[in-house]
């Protein structure tokens, strides 16, 4: 792509770094930015900014929150003895969205993957293992999506918290396997959280 001014291609070849933006819609997007009031422009930025400079991460369940401790985990109506177990905060928006669930999460930050070179060192795991052996927690809801990733990450987080006697449950699969979790509709992502099954059901089948 041949660009007639320098700032204009510093600002396609940034944009065009998030994911799923090609360079052809990078430049549309910022030729669109060029045609709005310099302040529209100015809220963007600042808002992405503040985003990124002051966004917190529950100190209890790792969701992002504006505070310390999120307004899940502050909540004394909600029963904190449930804990669903989820990758990431899009997981937790769209369980909330179903209305269906009254526990806590514990938002590991993505899921164990070698060829990604990720390992349970890098995901929030220990944190997990030590809420479950401080006691306190009656029952652990897995809620990754049904990838080798994530049946790989709930056997590793089962085999750490066995021993404590939890009890561990799936959710329902009428999501299909390799679905992720946020592409559920609310209907049937609240029904595979009610209608969740023993976790050790889930592998023993396989
Ligand atoms: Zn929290």
């Amino acid at each position: 792509m041949e660009f007639s001014s320098k700032l204009l291609e510093n600002a396609v070849n940034e944009m065009s770094q998030l994911p799923g933006i090609g360079k052809r819609t990078a430049l549309r997007l910022v030729l669109h930015l060029l045609k709005q009031p310099n302040e529209q422009v100015s809220f963007l930025a600042e808002s992405l900014l503040k985003m990124r400079e002051e966004i917190k991460f529950c100190k209890s369940c790792h969701n992002i929150s504006d505070v310390e401790v999120c307004e899940i985990c502050r909540n004394e109506s909600r029963n904190h003895a449930i804990v669903c177990v989820v990758e990431d905060v899009r997981d937790v928006m769209a369980i909330e969205n179903t209305g269906q669930f009254r526990g806590i999460y514990h938002v590991l930050g993505g899921k164990i993957s070698p060829i990604d070179g990720v390992g349970p060192s890098q995901l929030n795991i220990t944190s997990l293992v030590e809420k479950v052996k401080l006691g306190g927690v009656e029952e652990v809801i897995f809620a990754l999506s049904s990838t080798m990733e994530g049946d790989t990450t709930n056997f590793y987080i089962y085999k750490q918290i066995k021993e404590t006697g939890v009890a561990t449950s799936s959710i329902a699969r009428g999501i299909s396997v390799g679905d992720e979790l946020e592409y559920a509709d609310e209907v049937t992502l609240g029904r595979s959280i009610v209608n969740r099954i023993p976790f050790e059901n889930s592998f023993k089948n396989n």
